[in-house]
């Protein structure tokens, strides 16, 4: 069981991870101690001979006080019991004799070599290492003079000092060891720990792969980066599934209101055939068959186009032609352009616009999305009624308000209203198919700006538009008190 686990183990980063902290942690404390372990080698090797140069000083005292009786005795009493195997003096004659030694039975090389040739010392001591065979230990020694023509030999061997070196690498590697046989599991468990997000991340994905669509990735409280990636990833999951809800729901609807035009189509064609059969029947009768199927058929079109342009700027596909646009005139060509069909039915159309109004967008997209609001704000007003137009210049944006005293929406209808092919009851004995504020926000929404609507029912509505300019992308509440709704559907 163990071992089936084993090629995943191998494969898990928290595993890596803490093999590559625990190895440059170990190196890097090597580096660190190798440098702490030179400093103190070579502060301990300096106090030695600090302590040799003391001692040289004292005996060059004792030498001129009270001569060699008194550096004899001395010599004695310092290399007393086990002493006597960690340190020994000797007393050399310029000549190269020696006048009085310490007991060096610990020493027998040198004690072997009495003739042993001093070296050219002059006013500064001599000081070297050397290895003697009775020693496993190297000895220090020191060679200087303490009167005229006496010299003094000091050896001091280092065992101590050795000992104490041994020391503190053994207390080193312990502590390494024990650091990294604790760090190294906590550094796992932290390092799984860390990477339970991604590993939850992987798991909603699968679930999702698997046909899941409305799984979410769990969302800490830290808001570490984690957090910031399961955020965005369920923005992201979010997004595509209204996408997928948006096109499952327009090919229902679309079949749906395919059909009656496509009915009405084929029985303009049947009683055509038909009254073509029927003799005496006279051609202006087929002529108004045939004229009725072209129109249906140019419905059909036109929700067939205006379907599609939407599917374009959902998706992010539309490439915007973008211009400088000056959104004032813009708006009071459309309200001049409508003047006729609201006279006729005697609605009233005020305007309010700043001279002037420049913003970037698609002059073709953004006069659609005016000419949509205008003619359902006309649509959906009884006669005697109004229509005001405003348009607003804000720091960064632009709002555009299209207010009516008509029919207004019912609160349970605000949300749906954008969604494509949806009208609400009270409106279906007007013209329509549903799709004109689906596009209307879909190109608001492509130039990085949204549609807010506000209505209380059987007194009017209010459609705001809020475009950036220049920067993108911002949303905005509801103008009014009454229930406000965003395009967000
Ligand atoms: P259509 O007008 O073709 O039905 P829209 O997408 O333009 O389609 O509008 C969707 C629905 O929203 C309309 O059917 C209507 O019920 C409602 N609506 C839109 N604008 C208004 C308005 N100004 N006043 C009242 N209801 C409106």
């Amino acid at each position: 069981m163990f071992f089936a686990k084993l090629p995943s183990f191998g494969r898990s980063l928290a595993l890596r991870l803490t093999i590559w902290y625990a190895a440059i942690f170990a190196v890097s404390s090597g580096l660190a101690f190798a440098v702490v372990f030179a400093l103190i080698a070579s502060f301990i090797a300096e106090r030695t001979d600090e302590d040799l140069r003391q001692d040289l000083d004292e005996y060059t005292i004792h030498w001129r006080q009270e001569g060699i009786e008194r550096v004899t005795k001395e010599m004695r009493f310092d290399t007393q019991g086990k002493d006597a195997r960690k340190s020994y003096f000797r007393l050399w004659g310029s000549d190269g004799r020696e006048l009085a030694a310490t007991d060096l039975t610990a020493w027998p090389e040198l004690a072997r070599a009495s003739q042993r040739p001093l070296p050219e010392t002059g006013n500064e001591p001599l000081l070297e290492t050397r290895k003697l065979e009775s020693h496993e230990a190297p000895v220090r020694t020191l060679i200087g003079s303490v009167g005229p023509g006496v010299l003094l030999e000091i050896g001091q061997s280092l065992e101590n000092d050795e000992e104490f070196q041994r020391d503190i690498l053994r207390g080193f590697l312990l502590g390494l060891a024990v650091v990294l046989l604790l760090g190294g599991p906590i550094g796992w468990f932290m390092a799984r720990r860390a990477l339970n997000g991604v590993k939850q991340v992987t798991r909603t994905a699968n679930e999702i792969a698997g046909g899941a669509l409305d799984r979410r990735v769990p969302v800490g409280t830290t808001g570490d980066e984690l957090d910031q990636l399961a955020r965005t990833l369920n923005a992201m999951l979010d997004r595509i599934q209204s996408l997928i809800i948006g096109m499952r729901d327009m090919a229902d609807n679309l079949a749906h209101d395919l059909r009656s035009p496509l009915a009405r189509v084929r029985a303009c064609a049947e009683m055509s055939l038909a009254n073509g059969e029927a003799q005496g029947e006279s051609n202006g009768a087929r002529e108004s068959w045939a004229v009725a199927t072209i129109e249906e058929c140019d419905r059909l079109l036109q929700m067939l186009d205006t379907t599609l342009d939407i599917a374009e700027a959902d998706s992010g596909a539309a490439k915007l032609k973008l211009d400088r646009v000056d959104l004032a005139e813009m708006v009071l060509s459309a309200a001049e352009l409508f003047q006729t069909v609201a006279e006729d039915r005697r609605i009233g159309i005020a305007t309010s616009t700043p001279e002037q109004c420049w913003i970037e967008g698609d002059r073709q997209r953004l006069q659609r999305v005016v000419a949509n609001l205008i003619d359902n704000a006309l649509k959906y007003t009884a006669s005697g009624g109004e229509v005001r137009i405003a348009l607003r210049e804000q720091a960064q944006r632009v709002l555009l308000t299209i207010e009516d005293t008509g029919v207004g929406i019912a609160a349970e209808d605000l949300p749906r209203i954008f969604q494509r092919f949806y009208r609400c009851d009270t409106s279906r004995s007007q013209q329509g198919i549903g799709l004109g504020l689906s596009l209307a926000l879909a190109f608001v929404r492509a130039h990085g700006g949204d549609i807010t609507v506000a209505s209380t029912p059987s007194k009017g509505s209010t459609f705001t538009v809020v475009l950036s300019r220049p920067a993108r992308g911002f949303s905005t509440q509801g103008a009014h008190g009454a229930p406000a709704f965003s395009g967000s559907t």
